[in-house]
């Protein structure tokens, strides 16, 4: 076992996942579309640089990352991958974007003009992605703005529109929105495709649309969610071999740290929320809101003792939380429980504990915070 027994709380990342993901999803798009997989927030929580070394060998094209501090650390473990900041630039970091060679995402004139006076000084290409605002109405040019802005962009010296993307709203939930979005994105490029003057990478599709919106592939794709081996959770319905073949990547795990049998009309933790209706064995476990299991969790969640389902009882503290332990047969000082991951036969999922915190499992993930080591299994990572 490479988990250290001395462990409070980890996380343990299965490498062998990540890459049977990627080679899915490079299965599902073919092989001739390339794939940009989406490495923001520290890899969604499960560490950046270890899964850019299993992402370079495993034969991603490119990386998608929030800020430049991201793409920076990736360049620290391999030089040479494209990486496109999903962000705008900001004006200070424009000499340091240009200067590093990361691609950026463009909406405005202003903001290729910007970058062209400082690809000249630098004399060095400003690589860019122009986005196109087809309904997210976060970043992006207009539709209608984009037919000119485009060969404007293209004339600025020293300045290469290297790909043309935009983004889904809600691919998961909504077909009619997402083929607008699509067809608002299509009209855009189509002249682009006739006049043969295109840019190397269009994209459009994130996970959901990887998983529901086969018609918009372009030529690449752009997925997070599904690289960690989670199906994002929506109101459609997802293709079932996909749903069985794809494995989440991260376990999350703590320990029993004190076993006890309280009496009936027994409050437990803060605010004395829990009261018990009758003798119970609890177990207080280590791991809390500091080590980011929700507090919104409390006297809602789930963890995994010897195998068996047990609910958190009362509020969830900075770094203890109790736990009904009463139908667990076997349990002692040390034993491992799981919050995320499998246990005998029981599996509690990231989307699980997403709707137990009333939230979402891209927010579950990075939530996980510094205290929690990150152990790779199953891989070469740096
Ligand atoms: C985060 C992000 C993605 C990846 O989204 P998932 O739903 O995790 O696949 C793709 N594109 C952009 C612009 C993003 O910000």
């Amino acid at each position: 076992m490479p988990v250290k027994q001395s462990y409070r709380c980890w996380a343990e990342v299965d490498l062998g996942a990540l890459r049977e993901n990627l080679a899915l999803i490079r299965h599902r798009v073919g092989p001739s579309v390339k794939v940009m997989t989406v490495v923001k927030a520290d890899a969604y929580g499960h560490g950046l640089k270890q899964i850019a070394a299993l992402l370079m060998q495993s034969g991603t094209d490119v990386f998608g990352v929030a800020n430049l501090a991201e793409a920076y650390a990736i360049r620290s473990v391999g030089k040479g991958w494209p990486i496109l900041m999903l962000g705008a630039c900001l004006p200070q970091e424009t000499e340091t974007a240009v200067r590093d060679g990361v691609s950026v995402t463009v909406s405005s004139l202003a903001e290729g003009q910007r970058l062209s006076v400082v690809a000249q000084k630098l004399h060095k290409p400003a690589l860019v992605h122009l986005k196109i605002d087809t309904g997210m109405g976060r970043l992006g040019a207009r539709p209608d703005e984009a037919r000119e802005l485009l060969p404007q962009l293209q004339s600025l010296p020293n300045l290469v529109v290297q790909g043309i993307f935009t983004h889904f709203a809600s691919a998961e939930s909504d077909a009619s929105f997402t083929q607008r979005q699509r067809q608002l994105f299509q009209k855009v490029l189509e002249p682009l495709l006739a006049s043969g003057n295109k840019p190397e990478y269009l994209h459009a599709n994130n996970s959901a649309g990887v998983l529901l919106e086969p018609e918009s592939v372009f030529n690449t794709v752009r997925p997070g969610l599904l690289v960690y081996g989670i199906i994002p959770p929506g109101s459609r319905r997802i293709p079932k071999d996909l749903r069985q073949h794809l494995r989440a990547a991260l376990s999350w795990k703590c320990r029993v740290g004190h076993v006890k049998h309280i009496p009936a009309k027994y409050s437990l933790s803060y605010g004395r929320t829990f009261r018990s209706a009758k003798p119970m064995r609890v177990a207080t476990v280590t791991a809390g809101y500091g080590d980011g299991y929700m507090r919104a969790g409390s006297s809602r969640a789930h963890v995994l003792v010897d195998g068996t389902s047990c609910p958190i009882l009362g509020r969830i503290t900075m770094d203890q939380m109790i736990v009904d332990v009463s139908r667990v047969k076997q349990v002692q000082a040390g034993d491992e429980v799981v919050l995320i991951g499998r246990q005998g036969s029981a599996e509690l999922k990231a989307t699980d504990l997403a709707d137990w915190f009333g939230t979402i499992p891209w927010e579950v993930l990075t939530n996980i915070t510094y205290r929690v080591p990150r152990v790779y299994l199953g891989g070469y990572a740096a």
